[in-house]
């Protein structure tokens, strides 16, 4: 493993960003299909010393909508996927809120965020965020986290270079999770050069 001197974790939004966006509420295992080389992005990050963790909205848990066996059957599968393409999730936070629940976990909230730091004991300002909204960006910077914009999702139509309303200064944005794996892996030095080029 290359360069393990600081605790490297990189936080991942789900929807969106690692599998794609539900029309509503992603609620079965059999709707949960990656985006592509989304699982490919995850398994190089780990492979050059990322651990990886999901952070995710899921008001459809505080809407009735779907209950914790079926989130945790749609996370089975998420964890099958990836293991099949060689990369590791090591666990998923999520917000089970509604909005007018007015909790401090849903994002744009850091609540997640900071359960994160504490429960892995990482510092915020070594946590590495990615997501397709700018609620992720705006949780993460609000937690102090270094955050990533990904293009896919709900910030899909700004592939075209339209500059993407109310994102925080400071925050990277990278065509898809595919850019964003090149760009981490090769600012940590892993030896990657064969690889990068696509997008
Ligand atoms: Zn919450």
């Amino acid at each position: 493993m290359p360069h393990s001197r600081d605790p490297k974790l990189i936080v991942i939004d789900r929807d969106g960003t690692l599998n794609h966006d539900p029309e509503d509420y992603l609620r079965s295992p059999d709707d949960w299909q990656p985006l592509p080389g989304a699982l490919e992005a995850v398994a190089r990050l780990n492979q050059s010393g990322w651990r990886v963790v999901v952070a995710t909205n899921q008001s459809g848990l505080g809407r009735g909508l779907f209950d914790i066996a079926t989130l945790n059957d749609i996370h089975a599968r998420m964890h099958k996927a990836l293991a099949l393409a060689g990369g590791r999730v090591e666990a998923v936070f999520f917000c089970p809120h509604a909005p007018e629940d007015e909790c401090d976990c849903r994002k744009p909230a850091p609540g997640l965020y900071l359960q994160i730091s504490q429960r892995l004991g990482v510092p915020l300002a070594q946590m590495v965020a990615v997501g397709d909204s700018v609620r992720d960006a705006q949780a993460a910077r609000a937690a102090g986290c270094e955050a990533h914009l990904v293009l896919t999702g709900q910030s899909l139509a700004h592939r075209d270079g339209t500059p993407v309303p109310g994102l925080p200064a400071g925050v990277t944005v990278h065509p898809d999770l595919t850019a964003f794996a090149d760009a981490i892996v090769a600012r940590t030095g892993a030896a990657v050069s064969d690889q990068m080029g696509h997008s």
